[in-house]
């Protein structure tokens, strides 16, 4: 039975690299719109071209476009096993497509990423990631290289301070509807994202591991 997990909280929350951990744990691929944005920015397929003024401002790319992005990536079958969505839905229009999308809503666990804004603002000032593989640096690492893969480090266009002020806002208008959108459901888990990262990792292994209980998938996918 596959393992479809949801990763929400704001931009700075840490979704990525506890997605990417999660993902490598229970070898699960992890889709990133974002990632997939970036990588068509800068190889400039249509998509990036279509995407590139509204990540330039921080503001959401068009509902139609992550939508389609997500369904083609979903349909491949490294995902039949399970994925963990980082990034995506960002918008009830997404959240209730991808409803539709998936054959049994009711398994797909939702972890959401708690963290105050200072500190949200704190991280993504000062976060670098790798030019090459799209890792975070490790945290306190101030030059390269990406201890991944060798790469530069460098800062995210978008994580300068008005853009990142623009993201917070976008957050907090078009995606903290979701939280409320699935909170309801047993499968709904909220984690403290202002502890170190071991810690988080450890609380979302924990809570998934209740979730999937109550979604019914079997012991043997969440180890
Ligand atoms: P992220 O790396 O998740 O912070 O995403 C970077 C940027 O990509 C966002 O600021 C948006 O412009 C765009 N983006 C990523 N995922 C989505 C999504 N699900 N819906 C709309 N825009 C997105």
């Amino acid at each position: 039975m596959a393992l479809p997990l949801i990763i929400l909280g704001p931009p700075g929350a840490g979704k990525g690299t506890q997605a990417a951990r999660f993902a490598a744990r229970h070898e699960i691929p992890k889709i990133s719109t974002g990632d997939i944005l970036r990588e068509a920015v800068q190889s400039g397929t249509e998509i990036g071209l279509r995407a590139k003024a509204s990540m330039d401002r921080g503001e959401l790319v068009g509902d139609d476009l992550v939508i389609g992005i997500v369904e083609e990536r979903l349909r491949r079958p490294d995902a039949r096993v399970g994925f963990i969505l980082d990034g995506f839905p960002r918008t009830v229009p997404q959240a209730k497509s991808l409803d539709a999308i998936m054959t049994d809503r009711s398994s797909m666990i939702v972890v959401d990423i708690v963290v105050p804004v200072d500190e949200l603002v704190r991280r993504l000032t000062i976060r670098l990631v790798c030019s090459a593989c799209g890792a975070n640096a490790e945290p306190g690492q101030t030059a390269s290289p990406c201890v991944r893969c060798g790469g530069t480090l460098m800062q995210r266009s978008d994580d300068t301070g008005s853009v990142v002020r623009e993201r917070l806002q976008v957050y907090n208008r078009q995606t903290r509807p979701l939280v409320e959108y699935y909170r309801s459901r047993p499968t709904f888990c909220s984690i403290d994202g202002a502890q170190p990262p071991d810690q988080v990792a450890m609380a979302i292994e924990g809570a998934v591991k209740v979730a999937a209980r109550s979604a019914g998938l079997t012991d043997g996918l969440v180890q």
